[in-house]
């Protein structure tokens, strides 16, 4: 049996925990992909605790993308309309360092920007933030997570002091009433949603609502679904707040004792009467009332949350609007308890912890804060003053800067911008005007290679070892089981060889990624995530949920290892004063809503077996079986109104892009509301690209653009 190794699905960030068996099957013939290459053996591992054994589709397949289409070498062109050309690792890596250290002289360390993406390991990521925002002098690392856990992030930190999920999967086993907002979770996290659906299938008294514009298939297992109009969570949550006071329904001990700015929210709510927000979300008035209840009732609350609220213009005031219920009601910080974000990769949380976005230092620190600099900048021996106090470019500020030449070098890493980002044409306009762009991947072509000068082989999924973070903040050690196909290496590897060639050859010289893990451990000390104490080596025993080292000195004042599993079990937060905030605010609906030239509201999302731009899933047969084509959901009254029946094709128009689709007509989607899935880039289809049509408004203060909404127009495609 030593022949298993234990590893994580690198797909979402529900995080289940997979054990992998070498192709051979004793007895039975080697299962071979339709290149002819023997299928590593996937199976659940019973014992991870996050998912018990359990995978979706998802999880189960991944071994059959291992070895298709893999970028096996470096590759270098001199410019975008020339071929690609074979290169040495020396002769790509001189080349970096030659253009790192000339974008340097011409345009100073703001010329210089990575984007990352939470495919990464945490070391990958550790390595990527000592090199640029420590040695590099410029915080212009962003990753995928910008588009996707941004608004989260910033809500966590703004209301409870720091950014970290307080709960975990258990609660979702242990609640009375579980109320889910903007997350198709039974497509985009099945396995946590198979936890909770099957308790509360155990236990009728549970009660599950889900709100979401469509009903999906997580709204049908649930009790009540409120088909809010597009844009109004806001209202909602403000509406639900408004009839607690009105009824008492609040904790009254717990909001003065561990809490501020409660006044200002209870003047702002006390606009919000149930008639207006009924009319306002469009949903009948005893649901509203409903719903509430279930809040004012239930003595263990938990809130699911993902991209319907984060990707929005107003991600942040939606995340802090939800999270001002459980402030509220005191459901936060006790089992079954609390607001709890599912994020969407498989180490957003990693990329969180070790500082993967543009405004934040490892140890959930932010370059803002001169303490936190000087504390990274003594961990790493660099001189006081060397990191950059002013936050780099996010994903939406990389592009401007691209479109007025503020971008000498761009390196993209594990992501696929030109699928995933909003307002897609200009995106493509901007990276074709990049002087130097790196796109360091596992697989070629992907349709970020078309903008690349050079590309560079990385290990992936199964070739490296290393850690990864999931929702519920359990580290699992993802563990190699097979060398790097070709002379692909892992990404902290990469990012380690360029600093050593630029001259920073003690700080970046690691045997093996134990030890950068060792090193990371350290500068997360003391803070919410502290992991200090960690190891690859005890992490190969099993996974570990933070915090870990010694967080209960700096929160509670009772050593208790069960904080563990939640945070903030004494109510004591990490804010100034040791209380959460609760923050007041008024919608401002949809940045682009519908007008008569663009009557309808796209709104965009992901299915059950298809991953974000189809990298791996487009290359797996049994998922490309289940989607054979990109489609658009339309209710049957503005189908009749557009003259189309089922599998007639329209054409999609916003102000910036077209599309066209498929139509699969359902009651499913409200009238004036169309949907499309995410996930097709020009490679997989053509002109199917949701983001042709996105706009790339985004939150003021989490930068997380609007992905979820926009205005468009449809025509029936007339067959020839
Ligand atoms: Fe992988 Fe997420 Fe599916 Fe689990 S739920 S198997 S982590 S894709």
């Amino acid at each position: 049996m030593n022949d298993i190794t234990k590893t994580l699905c690198p797909y979402c960030g529900v995080g289940c925990g997979l054990e992998v068996l070498p192709p051979a099957q004793r007895g039975k013939a080697t299962k071979r992909d339709d290149l002819g290459n023997p299928i590593w053996q996937v199976r659940g591992d019973r014992s991870h605790p996050s998912s018990q054994g359990m995978v979706c589709v998802k999880g189960a397949t991944i071994a059959e993308s291992l070895d298709k289409d893999r970028l096996l070498y470096p590759m270098i062109r001199e410019s975008l309309d020339r071929p690609f050309r074979r290169a040495s690792w020396d002769e790509a890596l001189d080349l970096i360092v030659t253009r790192l250290q000339a974008v340097q002289q011409q345009l100073g360390p703001q010329g210089i920007c990575m984007y990352g993406s939470g495919q990464l390991q945490t070391e990958d990521y550790y390595i990527a933030q000592k090199l640029l925002k420590g040695f590099l002098k410029t915080n212009n690392f962003d990753s995928n997570s910008r588009l996707c856990m941004s608004s989260a992030v910033v809500g966590y930190q703004q209301s409870l002091g720091s950014d970290g999920p307080p709960c975990c999967y258990e609660d979702l086993e242990q609640t009375d009433f579980a109320f889910l907002i903007g997350t198709n979770a039974a497509e985009c996290h099945p396995i946590a949603f198979n936890r909770l659906r099957k308790y509360h299938k155990r236990n009728p008294r549970v009660k599950m609502v889900v709100v979401d514009p469509r009903r999906t298939a997580t709204a049908e297992a649930a009790d009540l679904h409120l088909a809010i109009k597009p844009g109004t969570d806001i209202d909602l949550l403000n509406g639900i707040a408004y009839l607690l006071m009105q009824w008492g329904a609040i904790h009254a001990p717990f909001i003065d004792e561990c809490t501020s700015h409660f006044p200002e929210f209870a003047q702002l709510i006390s606009e919000y009467t149930p008639e207006r927000v009924a009319q306002r979300c469009d949903i009948p008035l005893d649901s509203l009332e409903e719903v509430a209840r279930y809040w004012a009732e239930s003595e263990k609350t938990i809130s699911l949350w993902s991209m319907g609220m984060n990707q929005s213009s107003e991600g942040t005031a939606k995340v802090r609007s939800l999270i001002n219920l459980h402030l509220m009601t005191g459901t936060i910080g006790k089992p079954g308890c609390g607001p709890f974000s599912l994020t969407g990769q498989p180490n957003a949380m990693g990329g969180r912890e070790s500082g993967g976005l543009s405004s934040l230092l490892p140890g959930y620190r932010s370059v803002k804060n001169p303490v936190h600099r000087a504390e990274v900048e003594a961990f790493w021996g660099l001189p006081p003053g060397q990191i950059s106090p002013q936050p780099g470019y996010t994903a939406g500020e990389m592009v401007q800067a691209l479109e007025t030449g503020g971008i000498g070098l761009l390196w993209v890493v594990a992501t696929n911008p030109v699928v995933s980002l909003p307002d897609l044409e200009r995106a493509k306009a901007a990276l074709a005007r990049s002087p130097f762009t790196i796109v360091q991947d596992a697989y070629y072509p992907t349709e970020t290679t078309e903008f690349a000068h050079v590309l560079l082989p990385a290990a992936q999924w199964g070739e490296k070892t290393g850690t990864m973070t999931n929702s519920e903040r359990v580290v699992t050690l993802c563990q190699a089981f097979r060398p790097p196909k070709g002379e692909a290496k892992p990404d902290w590897e990469i990012f380690a060889e360029v600093a050593r060639r630029l001259g920073f050859g003690d700080r970046f010289t690691y045997p093996n990624s134990a030890a950068v893990y060792a090193e990371y451990v350290q500068i997360t000390q003391g803070r919410v995530c502290d992991l200090s104490g960690l190891s690859h080596e005890l992490l190969a025993d099993g996974p570990i949920q933070w915090p870990y080292g010694s967080l209960e000195k700096h929160f509670d004042p009772q050593p208790n290892r069960e904080p563990n599993k939640r945070l903030y079990t004494h109510f004591r937060f990490p804010t100034p004063d040791g209380r959460a905030r609760f923050g007041a605010y008024h919608s401002r609906g949809l940045a682009e809503p519908p007008d008569p030239d663009y009557p309808l509201v796209l709104t965009t999302g992901r299915l059950y077996g298809h991953w974000h731009t189809q990298t791996r899933t487009g290359r797996i047969e049994k998922i490309q079986q289940m989607y054979p084509q990109a489609f658009i959901e339309i209710h049957p009254r503005d189908a009749l109104k557009l003259g189309v029946v089922e599998n007639d094709w329209v054409d999609v128009q916003s102000r910036r892009g077209k599309s066209r689709f498929a139509v699969k007509v359902t009651k499913a989607i409200a009238p004036g509301t169309v949907f499309v899935p995410m996930h097709w880039g020009s490679l997989w289809a053509e002109n199917a690209e949701a983001n042709a049509l996105t706009h790339s408004e985004s939150c003021p203060d989490s930068s997380q653009p609007e992905l979820k909404a926009c205005a468009v127009q449809l025509s029936k495609v007339k067959s020839e």
